[in-house]
């Protein structure tokens, strides 16, 4: 898939548009999901433009692989979803349900997530 610049993260990654940013380091950007479906539910998106998981796993630097996942970690921590766990999903492409074609993990906490 081409990668849409106008897409909605795209535009809160540019400031176009305001987000609650809740962490952001050069690698990756967090804020609440705008529709949240858990007491917790944070967007972590990187910086690079990728549209998917599989777009990112397949094309994405070494760097940027480990500096999204470093800051999802962080993310994770400053929630405290580290101490209580969580649930991640990464939609990817049509089948899987993706909205946004920006690549990004849901973080959902708060609550025992029900049985997937
Ligand atoms: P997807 O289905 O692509 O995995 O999830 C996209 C998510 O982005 C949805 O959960 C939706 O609620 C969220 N979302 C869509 N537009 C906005 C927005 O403008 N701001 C924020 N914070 N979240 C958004």
């Amino acid at each position: 898939m081409t990668y849409d610049p106008n897409n909605i993260f795209a535009k809160i990654l540019r400031k176009d548009i305001p987000a609650k940013i809740v962490y952001e380091d050069d690698y990756c950007l967090a804020f609440p999901d705008i529709n949240p479906k858990s007491p917790i539910h944070i967007l972590v998106i990187p910086k690079g433009s990728y549209t998917d998981l599989y777009h990112f796993s397949a094309e994405a630097s070494p760097q940027e692989i480990e500096g999204f996942f470093r800051g999802l970690a962080k993310v994770a921590k400053q929630f405290g979803l580290s101490e209580t766990g969580f649930r991640s999903i990464a939609n990817t492409g049509k089948d899987g349900g993706q909205e946004v074609p920006h690549f990004h993990v849901h973080l959902l906490g708060g609550r025992t997530q029900s049985p997937f």
